[in-house]
C-alpha cells in the first residue's frame, strides 16, 4: 500500500530515553504504522553545547531493542548546517541582528510569553543601537492585531496563538552561533517530506512559530498532533535534569506497556513485542487513522 505519510521522531541526543520521551516516540511510531507511513529518526544535536557524547547511540540502541526501526539513514542536524544557512538567507528582510542581552530582554520585556519565556520587545528592530554588536538573529513577527496563528491540533484541538504579544520578534541564529530549534526543525521537516508531527505537549507552544516560518518560506504545513507529556510527582516534565531514569531495555514488553497504558490504549498483556505492537497499532488505527 502506498500512502502519502511520512512522521519523524526526532530526539536531542542530550541522554539516554526516558519514559518520557518513549511516549513521544512510541505515539509517533504507532501513528505511521497505523496510517501504513514511513517512521524517520532524526538527531536534533545542533545544540552542540547540550549534546551528551554516546546518547545518541544509547537512544537508537534503545529504540531497537524495543523493535521500533525506522526507515531510511538516521538524519544528523549537526551535518545540515549549509541547508539552514541556506534557508536563512532566503528569510531576507523578514530577519534582522539584535544586540540586546538577556537581561536587557529581561528588564524591557513586555512579559511572560505563553511558553513562560520572555517576549521581545522588538528593541533591534529598527536597527542597532549605537555602541550595540549583532548577537543573534531574530525573525520580525506580524505586529499585533494582524496575524492570529493557529491550527488544528490532532489531540489537543484548535490552538491559538498571536506571535507578537506571546513571543516577539524570535531568535534563529543564537549569541553563540548555532541555529536554533525552531528554524532546524521547519527546514528539516519540509527537506524530509514530513507530513505528520508527532510530538509531546511541552512543544505546542513551538509550532505556531514554526508554522509561522513555512509560510514565510513557502513550505507546507504538516498535520500536529502533541501528546501530553509525563510529569514526576512536583509535576514537571520528565527529563534528565529533572531525575528521569534510564528505560530498562531488559523489561522492554514492562516499559512499552507503561507507555500504551499514559497514552490510553487498552492493552492486554502481551507475549511478545511483536504481539504489543500488533495490538497498539490496531487500537491507534481505530482512534487516529480513517480505515
Ligand atoms: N528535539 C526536540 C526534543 O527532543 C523535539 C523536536 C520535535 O519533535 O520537533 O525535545
Amino acid at each position: 500500500m502506498t500512502t502519502n505519510y511520512t512522521g519523524r521522531f526526532a530526539p536531542s541526543p542530550t541522554g539516554p530515553l526516558h519514559k518520557g520521551s518513549l511516549v513521544a516516540a512510541m505515539a509517533s511510531y504507532l501513528d505511521a504504522k497505523a496510517h501504513h507511513g514511513q517512521w524517520l529518526v532524526r538527531m536534533e544535536d545542533i545544540d552542540e553545547a547540550r549534546t551528551v557524547p554516546d546518547a545518541a547511540q544509547s537512544i537508537l540502541q534503545c529504540l531497537q531493542a524495543f523493535s521500533m526501526q525506522w526507515d531510511g539513514e538516521v538524519v544528523w542536524q549537526s551535518a545540515r548546517k549549509p541547508l539552514y544557512q541556506a534557508a536563512f538567507e532566503r528569510l531576507g528582510a523578514h530577519v534582522y541582528p539584535c544586540g540586546c542581552t538577556r537581561s536587557e530582554i529581561a528588564d524591557s520585556t513586555v512579559g511572560p510569553g505563553s511558553d513562560g519565556a520572555l517576549v521581545y520587545p522588538g528593541t533591534c528592530r529598527g536597527g542597532l543601537a549605537p555602541g550595540k554588536t549583532a548577537r543573534a538573529w531574530r525573525v520580525r513577527v506580524p505586529e499585533a492585531g494582524k496575524d492570529m496563528q493557529y491550527f488544528e491540533d490532532r489531540w489537543m484541538g484548535r490552538v491559538v496563538q498571536q506571535l507578537a504579544t506571546d513571543v516577539g520578534d524570535f531568535v534563529l541564529k543564537r549569541a553563540d552561533g548555532f541555529w536554533a530549534y525552531q528554524l532546524a526543525v521547519v527546514v528539516d521537516d519540509a527537506d524530509q517530506g514530513v507530513t505528520d508531527v508527532v510530538r509531546g505537549a511541552d512543544l505546542i507552544d513551538s509550532t505556531p512559530r514554526q508554522i509561522y516560518l513555512q509560510q514565510l518560506l513557502d513550505y507546507s504545513t504538516p498535520r500536529y498532533m502533541h501528546v501530553p507529556v509525563v510529569t514526576n510527582t512536583r509535576g514537571e516534565k520528565l527529563s534528565k535534569q529533572t531525575g528521569a531514569l534510564p528505560l530498562d531495555v531488559s523489561r522492554p514488553l514492562e516499559e512499552l506497556m507503561d507507555a500504551a497504558s499514559f497514552l490510553q490504549l487498552d492493552m492486554p498483556m502481551p507475549d511478545t513485542v511483536e504481539g504489543f505492537w500488533k495490538e497498539a497499532t490496531a487500537q491507534w488505527a481505530q482512534r487516529f487513522a480513517a480505515p
